[in-house]
């Protein structure tokens, strides 16, 4: 076994954390899972999230037979829901040519939906020890500070090939999954971006970084993140018990396909952002509405998108629903009602908003 190899196993023999998937590591429905919702996302973020999902789809199986709406719904708060559908996805295509288990062939895991190299390369190692090698933002940190790597990772295609050759070249044999987590958990807890812990790091003297003198230097980001700044209205449509529409997107759409969300549009360029609501409704829902006001704003950002989310209240001026969009699947909801819908995050916290104004102002009467 390699020197590097070698000492990032005896530390993470006695440094790793207790993590839930780590417990159902050698199920690769439990890795296939958890590596998906880590993506774009911290450890700490994910745990409750992958223990409600796994308690509500323990298997495969179960994952394949559940409705959209109810994975949707166990993502919601995650982000980045192309991964759930596309887990679902997968799920139905392990059951229909699988046999329901999921394969350790890596160009059929390659052929499920959402995986990529990394996914295919951590559930091959970490499930079925096979020598396969992987790339997360951490293994790219470390191998880029050890190896002292030129080159952006994000940018260049030659220097992406080279760290997928140092990371396949440390592979011990035998010991795949054990050293890939090993190599991020290095990334996570000591080689961290802004601030290596150089001093209680189990391979400092083997790390061209360190010995250079600036480790933060690497990987070598050039790139300056570029922002889309998105501008939408919602608008929270009452009928006359006082519940709230929700529409729900086509599960087709690349961005919250299959969320639900209040009637919503992007404005455009000189469109008020009362004309931007009244075409919110019109295109969305079809309804006749009165007393178009504005309650409130939400910031959020995703990726790099900055949205900033305009909040109006309407009341449905009939019940036109029979008539109006009959294709778009809709619920009138209440505060108590909401959590049964699977909503993106700007949408979550706009509602909370409406919300609470609601409850407040009943207190103040
Ligand atoms: S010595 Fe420092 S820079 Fe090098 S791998 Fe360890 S923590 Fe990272």
């Amino acid at each position: 076994m390699n020197d590097f190899a070698e000492r990032l196993l005896d530390w993470f023999a006695g440094s790793k954390r207790d993590l839930p998937w780590r417990r159902l590591q050698h199920d690769p429905y439990a890795v296939w899972v958890s590596e998906i919702m880590l993506q774009q996302t911290t450890v700490a973020a994910v745990i409750p999230f992958y223990n409600k999902w796994m308690a509500r789809f323990p298997t495969v199986q179960s994952l394949a037979e559940a409705p959209l709406d109810d994975v949707l719904k166990h993502w919601a708060g995650l982000g980045y829901y192309a991964r759930a559908r596309n887990l679902h996805k997968g799920a139905g295509v392990v059951v229909s040519e699988h046999g329901g288990r999921v394969p350790s062939d890596p160009k059929q895991l390659l052929a499920l939906p959402g995986i990529g190299r990394y996914t295919a390369g951590a559930i091959l190692s970490i499930a079925f020890n096979q020598a396969a090698p992987i790339l997360d933002a951490n293994v790219i940190r470390v191998l880029s500070r050890v190896h002292a790597v030129p080159g952006d990772p994000k940018t260049s295609a030659a220097t992406q090939a080279v760290l997928w050759k140092l990371a396949e070249a440390a592979l011990p044999t035998g010991r795949a999954g054990d050293f890939n987590e090993a190599m991020m958990e290095l990334g996570a807890l000591v080689c961290e971006a802004g601030a290596p812990r150089c001093g209680t790091c189990p391979v400092a003297d083997l790390c061209a970084a360190k010995q250079l003198g600036d480790p933060t230097s690497y990987p070598q980001f050039t790139g300056v993140k570029k922002w889309l700044d998105v501008e939408d209205v919602s608008v929270a449509i009452r009928n006359p018990a006082r519940e709230v529409l929700l529409i729900q997107r086509s599960p087709e759409l690349a961005l919250w396909g299959g969320l639900w969300e209040l009637p919503r549009a992007t404005r455009q360029d000189g469109e008020s952002l009362e004309c931007c609501a009244a075409r919110a409704v019109r295109e969305s829902t079809g309804l006749s509405v009165t007393g178009m006001a504005p309650f409130g704003v939400v910031k959020h950002v995703v990726a790099n998108r900055r949205i900033l989310l305009h909040g109006f209240e309407a009341a449905a001026e009939n019940d036109q629903e029979a008539e109006a969009a009959p294709s778009v699947r809709r619920a009138w909801i209440t505060p108590e009602t909401r959590g049964d819908y699977a909503l993106a995050t700007p949408q979550v916290k706009l509602s909370d908003l409406l919300f609470q104004q609601e409850t407040q102002g009943r207190l103040e009467l």
